[in-house]
């Protein structure tokens, strides 16, 4: 079993690699973001509280989406691997994975760390907005998203560094050059 997570501030392209994985590896997936927007269009409680944090570029709260994930999980137990996408997003979050793996006697084994700098990840989202339908997808917002990644997010890279799970990978290039760095990786493992 390979426990990939896929990190990187949105718009660093974790959702296009993780179809690239998808096809090559055969790997199941799990995107936080793709469930929370899944619950919205079904009208659920989750999806109705998710809403509000979600137009206002905010995370949703730990409880509820490690209670989310769990859930995810359970439903993928014969996967040959799993891509963990746009999770985690806090240290709570990493340590909540790290304790559900234990529990199954495994444990995360890489950290992609997808680093792409902030000009380019705003121009990449506003040109997303365009087609992709997303309320969070505009200027405004996405300066929030930013801003809650480089907040809360991004101390996550240093609990994964501390755990010896952290890879970089240069987030800019073409998507096949992306990918190609990521295989390496996932292959070493
Ligand atoms: P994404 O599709 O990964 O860009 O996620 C879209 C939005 O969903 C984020 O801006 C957050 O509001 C929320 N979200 C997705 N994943 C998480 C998570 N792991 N923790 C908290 N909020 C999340």
């Amino acid at each position: 079993m390979n426990y990939l997570v896929l990190f990187g501030p949105p718009g660093a392209g974790k959702g296009t690699q993780s179809d690239n994985i998808i096809n090559k590896y055969g790997f199941a997936h799990i995107s936080t973001g793709d469930v929370l927007r899944a619950e919205m269009k079904n009208g659920t409680e989750l999806g109705k509280t998710a809403k509000g944090y979600i137009e206002a570029g905010k995370l949703v709260p730990d409880d509820l989406i490690v209670d989310m994930l769990a859930k995810s999980m359970d439903e993928q137990k014969d996967a040959k691997g799993i891509i963990f996408d746009g999770f985690p997003r806090t240290v709570a979050q990493a340590k909540a994975l790290k304790q559900m793996l234990a529990k199954r006697g495994t444990d995360v084994t890489e950290m992609i760390n997808l680093q792409v700098d902030d000009e380019e990840l705003i121009a990449r989202l506003v040109n997303r907005g365009k087609t992709s339908g997303r309320a969070d997808d505009n200027l405004e917002t996405i300066k929030k998203r930013l801003d809650t990644y480089n907040n809360e997010t991004a101390p996550v890279i240093d609990f994964y560094e501390q755990d010896g799970k952290l890879c970089n990978v240069k987030g800019t290039g073409s998507v096949e050059e992306i990918f190609e760095r990521i295989c390496q990786i996932i292959d070493k493992h």
